[in-house]
């Protein structure tokens, strides 16, 4: 497999907004193969096309880092109503009664100029993409997601259009150079092999209660994500089982991560919606990784730009000068 991915990133981005053709858009959802999505008649609840799942070693990684406020979880619909379980009156895919969901990466709004277009638009963008020279800003730490490693080799073993394709298939150019995947692809992780490991399953439904509504509606707050991340943490490969101590540890790493935001927020709510300004000085002095307050700071400015869009370098200011890794541009790659 080898691909061509300077300028592209459409992988990493939701590039929907772009096509003019609403039918495109319609057909563009769900690029990513998992195995609990909308090719097998669950569509998630999200609306996330490009939802990089992690396995539960990652998210503890996450965890341990301090970057809880880059995760989020997706929920599906039931395919009928005997798989489903009943929350806030969505029917939510169910192992064994209990409702089943993946931890990935968050997508804020970020200024993007993909495809070799001139103009930056404002699009939901993988909170690791350095906007400036789209590139991945964790692609050679420890933290690099296996999911994307493996992009686009899964979709290629799975024989479903791959990110490269519909890239090439709407804006032109060569992304997919050559199609060949290893026949020792491994990390699919489909159906039964990936429960506990990338399937998580909530032993407590009723404390899903409001959080898939919030889920579907785009609101979730630090709370939701600190109960799903604990029981992603506390999962147990191949089994329901969940670990109590790796459950308080997650939980507590979650809100830790985030308690800034909390305590500045009256009724609790993440400040996804960008009524929490972070500023850079106040951030390093709580110790804070960039990524909250970048994620902050990126919906503030989308809310405050009144439909303008400022140049991807602003990245620089949002996301650099916080302590993201920078990215060494497409010249030191060749
Ligand atoms: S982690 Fe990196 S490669 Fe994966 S979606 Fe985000 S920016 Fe892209």
């Amino acid at each position: 497999m080898e691909v061509h991915c300077e300028g592209c990133a459409g992988c990493c981005m939701d590039w929907r907004p772009l096509l003019d053709d609403a039918d495109d858009e319609e057909t563009a959802r769900g690029r990513r193969r998992t195995p609990f999505d909308e090719g097998d008649g669950r569509p998630p609840l999200d609306d996330d096309a490009n939802f990089v799942a992690l396995t539960r070693d990652e998210v503890r990684g996450f965890l341990e880092a301090g970057m809880a406020p880059a995760l989020t979880p997706r929920f599906w619909r039931a395919r009928d109503e005997g798989e489903g379980v009943e929350i806030d009156g969505h029917s939510v895919a169910a192992v064994a009664g209990r409702p089943v969901f993946f931890v990935g990466l968050r997508k804020p709004p970020k200024p993007v100029a993909p495809f070799d277009r001139e103009e930056p638009a404002w699009l939901p963008t993988c909170v690791f993409l350095d906007p400036t020279t789209l590139q991945c800003r964790i692609h050679d730490s420890e933290r690099f997601p296996d999911e994307c490693g493996a992009y686009p080799a899964h979709n290629l073993a799975l024989e479903q259009e791959t990110e490269c394709e519909r890239v090439e298939a709407a804006f032109g150019g060569e992304r997919l150079l050559e199609a060949a995947v290893d026949e020792d692809l491994d990390g699919l992780l489909l159906g039964s092999q990936a429960l506990g490991t990338k399937l998580f399953a909530h032993p407590r439904p009723e404390a899903l209660e409001g959080i898939v509504e919030r889920t579907a509606a785009g609101t979730l707050t630090v709370t939701d994500r600190a109960e799903c991340l604990a029981v992603a943490a506390a999962s147990s490969p191949g089994t329901l089982a969940t670990s109590d101590y790796h459950y308080e540890w997650g939980r507590e790493r979650a809100l830790e991560a985030a308690a800034d935001a909390r305590r500045d927020s009256s009724d609790g709510r993440d400040a996804s919606d960008g009524r929490i300004d972070g500023t850079r000085d106040s951030d390093r002095e709580r110790g804070e990784s960039w990524v909250g307050p970048a994620i902050r700071e990126w919906h503030r400015r989308r809310t405050a730009a009144n439909g303008a869009v400022p140049a991807p370098d602003v990245a620089i200011d949002v996301e650099d000068d916080r302590g993201a890794l920078e990215t060494p541009g497409w010249d030191a790659l060749e």
